[in-house]
Protein backbone atom coordinates (compact mmCIF):
# COMPACT_ATOMS: atom_id res chain seq x y z
CA UNK A 1 0.00 0.00 0.00
CA UNK A 2 1.39 3.16 -1.06
CA UNK A 3 0.01 5.19 2.29
CA UNK A 4 -1.14 8.82 1.35
CA UNK A 5 -0.61 11.22 4.09
CA UNK A 6 -2.43 10.88 7.74
CA UNK A 7 -3.40 7.00 6.46
CA UNK A 8 -2.77 4.87 10.28
CA UNK A 9 -1.04 2.00 9.80
CA UNK A 10 0.28 -0.75 13.11
CA UNK A 11 3.44 -2.88 12.61
CA UNK A 12 1.57 -5.74 13.97
CA UNK A 13 -0.27 -5.68 10.60
CA UNK A 14 2.54 -4.62 8.22
CA UNK A 15 0.75 -4.09 4.63
CA UNK A 16 2.45 -5.66 1.21
CA UNK A 17 2.65 -3.41 -1.69
CA UNK A 18 0.79 -5.32 -4.22
CA UNK A 19 -1.88 -8.46 -3.45
CA UNK A 20 -3.19 -11.33 -5.17
CA UNK A 21 -6.89 -10.55 -6.54
CA UNK A 22 -9.04 -12.21 -8.88
CA UNK A 23 -10.58 -10.02 -12.07
CA UNK A 24 -12.78 -10.35 -14.28
CA UNK A 25 -12.04 -11.18 -18.32
CA UNK A 26 -14.91 -11.73 -20.70
CA UNK A 27 -18.16 -13.47 -19.66
CA UNK A 28 -17.58 -16.20 -16.90
CA UNK A 29 -13.63 -15.67 -16.93
CA UNK A 30 -12.00 -14.83 -14.06
CA UNK A 31 -7.82 -13.97 -14.30
CA UNK A 32 -5.85 -14.05 -11.04
CA UNK A 33 -3.66 -11.33 -11.35
CA UNK A 34 -1.12 -8.92 -8.79
CA UNK A 35 -2.85 -5.63 -8.05
CA UNK A 36 -1.67 -2.54 -5.76
CA UNK A 37 -3.09 -2.64 -2.06
CA UNK A 38 -5.68 0.33 -2.60
CA UNK A 39 -4.84 2.89 0.38
CA UNK A 40 -7.98 4.31 2.27
CA UNK A 41 -8.70 7.46 2.44
CA UNK A 42 -11.31 10.20 4.43
CA UNK A 43 -13.87 8.02 6.33
CA UNK A 44 -12.17 4.92 4.97
CA UNK A 45 -10.51 2.02 6.66
CA UNK A 46 -8.61 -0.73 4.86
CA UNK A 47 -9.80 -4.39 5.11
CA UNK A 48 -7.36 -7.24 5.57
CA UNK A 49 -10.04 -9.94 4.24
CA UNK A 50 -10.48 -13.24 6.29
CA UNK A 51 -13.39 -14.81 4.34
CA UNK A 52 -15.28 -14.21 1.84
CA UNK A 53 -18.35 -16.00 0.82
CA UNK A 54 -19.74 -16.59 -2.76
CA UNK A 55 -23.78 -15.06 -3.69
CA UNK A 56 -25.56 -16.13 -6.49
CA UNK A 57 -25.35 -12.79 -7.56
CA UNK A 58 -21.64 -13.01 -7.70
CA UNK A 59 -22.36 -15.92 -10.05
CA UNK A 60 -24.97 -13.84 -11.79
CA UNK A 61 -22.10 -10.82 -12.78
CA UNK A 62 -19.27 -13.40 -13.50
CA UNK A 63 -21.32 -14.71 -16.41
CA UNK A 64 -23.96 -11.67 -17.23
CA UNK A 65 -22.41 -8.43 -15.52
CA UNK A 66 -25.46 -6.86 -14.18
CA UNK A 67 -25.91 -6.07 -11.80
CA UNK A 68 -22.24 -4.61 -11.26
CA UNK A 69 -22.04 -1.27 -13.73
CA UNK A 70 -18.24 0.05 -13.64
CA UNK A 71 -17.83 3.46 -15.54
CA UNK A 72 -21.16 2.95 -17.21
CA UNK A 73 -21.53 -0.14 -18.25
CA UNK A 74 -20.91 -3.89 -17.99
CA UNK A 75 -17.87 -4.98 -15.75
CA UNK A 76 -15.96 -7.07 -18.42
CA UNK A 77 -12.63 -6.98 -19.13
CA UNK A 78 -11.86 -3.76 -16.67
CA UNK A 79 -9.67 -4.97 -14.66
CA UNK A 80 -12.54 -5.36 -11.61
CA UNK A 81 -12.72 -7.73 -8.39
CA UNK A 82 -16.28 -9.27 -7.89
CA UNK A 83 -17.18 -10.34 -4.62
CA UNK A 84 -19.16 -8.68 -2.18
CA UNK A 85 -20.01 -11.26 0.88
CA UNK A 86 -16.36 -10.46 2.70
CA UNK A 87 -15.06 -9.59 6.39
CA UNK A 88 -11.44 -9.41 7.46
CA UNK A 89 -9.60 -7.38 10.33
CA UNK A 90 -9.46 -3.57 9.65
CA UNK A 91 -5.31 -3.15 9.20
CA UNK A 92 -5.15 0.74 8.02
CA UNK A 93 -7.50 4.06 8.85
CA UNK A 94 -7.72 6.56 6.74
CA UNK A 95 -7.34 10.12 7.75
CA UNK A 96 -9.59 11.50 11.00
CA UNK A 97 -10.89 8.04 11.61
CA UNK A 98 -11.32 6.88 15.15
CA UNK A 99 -14.56 5.04 15.15
CA UNK A 100 -12.42 1.44 14.13
CA UNK A 101 -9.28 1.31 15.54
CA UNK A 102 -6.66 -1.50 13.61
CA UNK A 103 -7.07 -5.26 14.84
CA UNK A 104 -10.81 -5.11 14.98
CA UNK A 105 -12.82 -7.67 13.45
CA UNK A 106 -15.39 -6.34 10.68
CA UNK A 107 -17.86 -7.93 8.88
CA UNK A 108 -19.12 -5.39 5.89
CA UNK A 109 -22.15 -4.56 4.17
CA UNK A 110 -22.32 -3.68 0.63
CA UNK A 111 -23.56 -0.36 -0.56
CA UNK A 112 -21.88 2.57 1.28
CA UNK A 113 -23.96 4.85 -1.70
CA UNK A 114 -23.23 7.82 -2.42
CA UNK A 115 -23.87 9.80 0.95
CA UNK A 116 -25.95 12.90 -0.69
CA UNK A 117 -28.75 11.83 -2.73
CA UNK A 118 -32.50 11.29 -1.37
CA UNK A 119 -32.01 7.75 -0.73
CA UNK A 120 -29.24 7.41 0.81
CA UNK A 121 -30.13 10.22 3.42
CA UNK A 122 -32.83 8.38 4.07
CA UNK A 123 -31.00 5.50 5.01
CA UNK A 124 -31.57 3.97 1.33
CA UNK A 125 -28.35 3.56 0.17
CA UNK A 126 -29.01 -0.22 -1.70
CA UNK A 127 -31.43 2.52 -3.83
CA UNK A 128 -28.63 5.32 -4.71
CA UNK A 129 -29.56 7.16 -7.07
CA UNK A 130 -25.90 7.54 -8.59
CA UNK A 131 -25.72 3.82 -8.33
CA UNK A 132 -22.42 3.24 -10.84
CA UNK A 133 -21.53 7.13 -10.44
CA UNK A 134 -18.08 7.12 -9.26
CA UNK A 135 -15.53 7.69 -12.21
CA UNK A 136 -14.78 10.56 -14.32
CA UNK A 137 -17.19 13.95 -14.84
CA UNK A 138 -20.17 12.03 -13.20
CA UNK A 139 -17.96 11.29 -9.96
CA UNK A 140 -20.49 11.18 -7.17
CA UNK A 141 -18.34 8.84 -5.28
CA UNK A 142 -20.56 6.15 -5.17
CA UNK A 143 -19.50 2.69 -3.88
CA UNK A 144 -20.75 -1.06 -3.69
CA UNK A 145 -17.90 -3.11 -3.38
CA UNK A 146 -18.23 -6.14 -5.67
CA UNK A 147 -20.35 -4.24 -8.02
CA UNK A 148 -19.28 -0.54 -8.61
CA UNK A 149 -16.24 -0.78 -7.35
CA UNK A 150 -13.68 -3.47 -6.40
CA UNK A 151 -14.71 -5.84 -4.11
CA UNK A 152 -14.02 -9.53 -2.04
CA UNK A 153 -11.80 -11.61 -3.94
CA UNK A 154 -8.86 -10.32 -3.78
CA UNK A 155 -6.69 -10.10 0.07
CA UNK A 156 -7.47 -6.37 1.04
CA UNK A 157 -10.24 -4.13 -0.02
CA UNK A 158 -11.15 -0.26 0.98
CA UNK A 159 -14.09 -0.07 2.79
CA UNK A 160 -16.30 3.12 4.39
CA UNK A 161 -16.58 3.01 7.37
CA UNK A 162 -20.68 3.40 7.43
CA UNK A 163 -20.50 -0.57 5.84
CA UNK A 164 -18.42 -1.74 8.66
CA UNK A 165 -20.45 -4.15 11.39
CA UNK A 166 -18.10 -5.30 14.65
CA UNK A 167 -17.97 -8.64 15.11
CA UNK A 168 -17.18 -10.49 18.52
CA UNK A 169 -14.46 -12.37 18.92
CA UNK A 170 -16.71 -15.57 19.54
CA UNK A 171 -18.30 -15.40 16.22
CA UNK A 172 -16.12 -17.23 13.14
CA UNK A 173 -15.03 -16.18 10.16
CA UNK A 174 -16.81 -18.23 7.99
CA UNK A 175 -20.37 -17.08 10.22
CA UNK A 176 -19.27 -13.22 9.52
CA UNK A 177 -19.48 -13.65 5.68
CA UNK A 178 -23.05 -14.75 6.66
CA UNK A 179 -24.14 -11.10 8.61
CA UNK A 180 -24.71 -9.65 4.93
CA UNK A 181 -27.00 -12.43 4.22
CA UNK A 182 -29.07 -12.37 7.40
CA UNK A 183 -28.98 -8.37 6.87
CA UNK A 184 -30.65 -8.70 3.75
CA UNK A 185 -33.85 -10.99 4.79
CA UNK A 186 -33.54 -8.39 7.58
CA UNK A 187 -34.37 -5.46 5.40
CA UNK A 188 -37.01 -7.34 3.58
CA UNK A 189 -38.79 -7.87 6.91
CA UNK A 190 -38.24 -4.34 7.80
CA UNK A 191 -39.84 -2.76 4.66
CA UNK A 192 -43.33 -5.07 5.30
CA UNK A 193 -43.22 -3.22 8.46
CA UNK A 194 -40.78 -4.91 10.34
CA UNK A 195 -43.91 -5.65 13.66
CA UNK A 196 -43.82 -9.35 12.59
CA UNK A 197 -43.84 -10.88 16.25
CA UNK A 198 -47.16 -13.21 16.07
CA UNK A 199 -48.51 -12.52 12.65
CA UNK A 200 -47.68 -15.55 9.78
CA UNK A 201 -44.95 -15.56 7.47
CA UNK A 202 -44.25 -17.76 4.32
CA UNK A 203 -40.44 -17.45 3.24
CA UNK A 204 -40.62 -18.80 -0.44
CA UNK A 205 -37.37 -20.71 -1.68
CA UNK A 206 -34.64 -22.16 0.48
CA UNK A 207 -31.29 -20.51 -0.84
CA UNK A 208 -29.01 -18.74 1.61
CA UNK A 209 -31.51 -15.78 1.75
CA UNK A 210 -34.66 -17.43 1.99
CA UNK A 211 -33.33 -19.72 4.71
CA UNK A 212 -31.94 -16.94 6.85
CA UNK A 213 -35.45 -15.28 6.48
CA UNK A 214 -37.20 -18.06 8.10
CA UNK A 215 -34.51 -17.89 10.80
CA UNK A 216 -34.33 -13.61 11.37
CA UNK A 217 -38.49 -14.03 10.76
CA UNK A 218 -38.79 -16.93 13.85
CA UNK A 219 -36.51 -14.85 15.75
CA UNK A 220 -38.26 -11.57 15.08
CA UNK A 221 -41.38 -13.43 17.18
CA UNK A 222 -43.31 -14.52 13.46
CA UNK A 223 -45.49 -17.76 13.96
CA UNK A 224 -46.01 -19.52 11.86
CA UNK A 225 -43.23 -19.41 9.83
CA UNK A 226 -43.58 -21.59 6.47
CA UNK A 227 -40.77 -22.73 4.30
CA UNK A 228 -41.41 -23.90 0.67
CA UNK A 229 -38.96 -24.94 -1.53
CA UNK A 230 -38.40 -28.18 -3.88
CA UNK A 231 -35.14 -29.30 -2.02
CA UNK A 232 -35.39 -31.77 0.80
CA UNK A 233 -32.10 -31.14 2.31
CA UNK A 234 -33.10 -27.49 2.13
CA UNK A 235 -36.20 -27.53 3.84
CA UNK A 236 -34.82 -29.86 6.58
CA UNK A 237 -31.93 -27.24 7.60
CA UNK A 238 -35.25 -24.56 7.18
CA UNK A 239 -36.70 -26.80 10.27
CA UNK A 240 -33.65 -26.45 12.28
CA UNK A 241 -33.27 -22.77 11.47
CA UNK A 242 -37.03 -22.09 13.13
CA UNK A 243 -39.61 -22.88 10.43
CA UNK A 244 -42.61 -24.42 12.03
CA UNK A 245 -43.66 -25.94 8.80
CA UNK A 246 -42.28 -26.69 5.60
CA UNK A 247 -43.84 -27.63 2.25
CA UNK A 248 -42.33 -29.70 -0.84
CA UNK A 249 -44.26 -27.59 -3.86
CA UNK A 250 -43.08 -30.90 -5.79
CA UNK A 251 -45.78 -33.06 -3.81
CA UNK A 252 -48.49 -30.61 -2.09
CA UNK A 253 -50.25 -27.84 -3.92
CA UNK A 254 -48.45 -25.10 -1.95
CA UNK A 255 -51.11 -22.47 -1.42
CA UNK A 256 -53.78 -24.25 -0.45
CA UNK A 257 -51.06 -25.94 2.04
CA UNK A 258 -49.86 -22.37 2.98
CA UNK A 259 -53.96 -21.94 3.80
CA UNK A 260 -54.59 -25.05 5.60
CA UNK A 261 -51.78 -24.58 7.54
CA UNK A 262 -52.32 -20.85 8.66
CA UNK A 263 -56.22 -21.87 9.85
CA UNK A 264 -57.83 -21.66 6.12
CA UNK A 265 -56.66 -18.40 5.57
CA UNK A 266 -53.55 -16.89 4.53
CA UNK A 267 -50.36 -15.44 5.79
CA UNK A 268 -49.87 -12.03 6.86
CA UNK A 269 -46.51 -11.69 4.63
CA UNK A 270 -44.73 -13.53 1.91
CA UNK A 271 -41.30 -13.01 1.51
CA UNK A 272 -40.22 -14.05 -1.96
CA UNK A 273 -36.41 -15.60 -2.26
CA UNK A 274 -36.98 -18.17 -4.93
CA UNK A 275 -37.16 -15.97 -8.57
CA UNK A 276 -39.35 -18.74 -9.74
CA UNK A 277 -41.33 -18.23 -13.00
CA UNK A 278 -45.06 -18.38 -10.84
CA UNK A 279 -43.45 -16.95 -7.74
CA UNK A 280 -45.71 -13.82 -7.54
CA UNK A 281 -48.54 -15.27 -8.58
CA UNK A 282 -48.37 -17.57 -5.57
CA UNK A 283 -47.35 -15.64 -3.34
CA UNK A 284 -49.96 -12.91 -3.83
CA UNK A 285 -52.38 -16.30 -3.49
CA UNK A 286 -50.84 -16.71 -0.11
CA UNK A 287 -51.68 -13.63 1.93
CA UNK A 288 -54.72 -12.71 3.42
CA UNK A 289 -56.46 -9.75 2.18
CA UNK A 290 -54.41 -6.64 2.94
CA UNK A 291 -51.34 -8.80 3.14
CA UNK A 292 -47.87 -7.67 1.78
CA UNK A 293 -45.50 -9.49 -0.35
CA UNK A 294 -41.75 -8.78 0.12
CA UNK A 295 -39.68 -9.59 -3.33
CA UNK A 296 -36.01 -10.37 -2.50
CA UNK A 297 -34.83 -12.33 -5.53
CA UNK A 298 -34.31 -11.57 -9.08
CA UNK A 299 -36.01 -14.09 -11.80
CA UNK A 300 -34.08 -14.14 -15.31
CA UNK A 301 -37.60 -13.49 -17.62
CA UNK A 302 -40.40 -11.09 -16.95
CA UNK A 303 -43.54 -12.91 -16.12
CA UNK A 304 -47.33 -12.15 -16.22
CA UNK A 305 -48.25 -10.85 -12.75
CA UNK A 306 -52.27 -11.21 -11.77
CA UNK A 307 -52.36 -7.76 -10.94
CA UNK A 308 -56.72 -7.64 -10.35
CA UNK A 309 -56.20 -9.90 -7.44
CA UNK A 310 -53.77 -7.57 -5.86
CA UNK A 311 -56.25 -4.78 -6.56
CA UNK A 312 -59.59 -6.47 -5.74
CA UNK A 313 -57.32 -7.70 -2.17
CA UNK A 314 -55.43 -4.59 -1.48
CA UNK A 315 -52.43 -6.41 -1.28
CA UNK A 316 -49.18 -4.79 -0.90
CA UNK A 317 -46.03 -5.88 -3.06
CA UNK A 318 -42.61 -4.66 -2.14
CA UNK A 319 -39.04 -5.56 -4.30
CA UNK A 320 -35.74 -4.85 -2.07
CA UNK A 321 -32.42 -4.39 -2.95
CA UNK A 322 -29.55 -5.52 -0.06
CA UNK A 323 -29.41 -4.60 2.92
CA UNK A 324 -30.53 -0.73 3.47
CA UNK A 325 -31.43 0.67 6.43
CA UNK A 326 -28.38 -0.58 8.71
CA UNK A 327 -30.12 -4.14 8.75
CA UNK A 328 -27.30 -5.55 8.56
CA UNK A 329 -26.77 -4.03 12.15
CA UNK A 330 -29.66 -5.62 13.72
CA UNK A 331 -28.76 -8.69 11.70
CA UNK A 332 -25.63 -9.26 13.82
CA UNK A 333 -27.15 -8.39 16.64
CA UNK A 334 -29.10 -11.18 16.67
CA UNK A 335 -26.43 -13.35 15.51
CA UNK A 336 -24.00 -12.32 18.15
CA UNK A 337 -26.72 -12.97 20.79
CA UNK A 338 -26.55 -16.59 19.38
CA UNK A 339 -30.26 -16.26 18.24
CA UNK A 340 -30.15 -18.51 15.41
CA UNK A 341 -26.92 -20.80 14.37
CA UNK A 342 -26.38 -19.24 10.29
CA UNK A 343 -23.00 -21.44 10.14
CA UNK A 344 -26.16 -24.22 9.31
CA UNK A 345 -26.33 -22.74 5.85
CA UNK A 346 -22.34 -23.03 5.63
CA UNK A 347 -21.01 -26.11 3.47
CA UNK A 348 -17.62 -25.60 1.91
CA UNK A 349 -14.51 -23.64 2.23
CA UNK A 350 -11.65 -23.21 -0.38
CA UNK A 351 -8.54 -21.14 -0.40
CA UNK A 352 -8.38 -18.08 -2.55
CA UNK A 353 -6.65 -19.62 -5.34
CA UNK A 354 -9.33 -22.08 -5.86
CA UNK A 355 -11.92 -19.77 -5.96
CA UNK A 356 -13.25 -21.04 -9.95
CA UNK A 357 -13.52 -24.61 -7.79
CA UNK A 358 -15.29 -22.75 -5.17
CA UNK A 359 -17.77 -21.11 -8.01
CA UNK A 360 -18.54 -24.28 -9.19
CA UNK A 361 -19.40 -26.04 -6.14
CA UNK A 362 -21.78 -22.78 -5.67
CA UNK A 363 -23.25 -22.38 -9.25
CA UNK A 364 -23.44 -26.59 -9.65
CA UNK A 365 -24.37 -27.40 -5.92
CA UNK A 366 -21.46 -29.90 -5.76
CA UNK A 367 -22.11 -32.20 -2.56
CA UNK A 368 -25.23 -30.01 -1.74
CA UNK A 369 -23.26 -26.72 -1.21
CA UNK A 370 -25.16 -23.85 -0.57
CA UNK A 371 -22.61 -20.82 1.02
CA UNK A 372 -19.27 -21.60 0.05
CA UNK A 373 -16.78 -19.97 1.34
CA UNK A 374 -13.18 -19.02 0.37
CA UNK A 375 -9.97 -17.80 2.28
CA UNK A 376 -6.72 -16.38 1.78
CA UNK A 377 -4.84 -17.74 4.68
CA UNK A 378 -5.45 -20.84 6.60
CA UNK A 379 -6.60 -22.59 3.84
CA UNK A 380 -4.03 -25.58 1.50
CA UNK A 381 -4.93 -24.64 -2.14
CA UNK A 382 -5.63 -27.83 -4.61
CA UNK A 383 -5.50 -25.41 -7.60
CA UNK A 384 -4.14 -28.29 -9.71
CA UNK A 385 -6.23 -31.89 -8.57
CA UNK A 386 -9.44 -29.98 -8.36
CA UNK A 387 -9.28 -28.59 -11.89
ZN1 LIG B 1 -24.84 -11.38 -2.00
ZN1 LIG C 1 -26.93 8.09 -2.87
Amino acid sequence: MVAAPGVKTSADFPIPDTMKAWVLGNPGELKLIQKPVPAPKRAEVLVRIDAVAICATDLEIIDHGSPALIQGGKPFNKNFTPGHEYMGTVVALGPGVDEYRIGQRVTVEIHAGCGQCKRCREGMYTSCHNYGLNYGDVDKGHRANGFTTDGGFCEYQVNNINTLVAIPDAMSDEEATLVVTAGTAMYGLTELGGLVAGESVVVTGPGPIGLLGVAVAKALGAQPVILTGTRDNRLKIGRELGADHVINVRNEDVVETVKRLNGGKGVDYVVECSGAPNAVNEAIRMVNRGGKVCLAAFPHAETPVDVAHIVRNNIYVFGIRGEGKSATHRAEAFMSQKRFDATKIHTHTFALDDLPTAIRYAKDRVDDAIKVVVKARGVAAHRVAAE
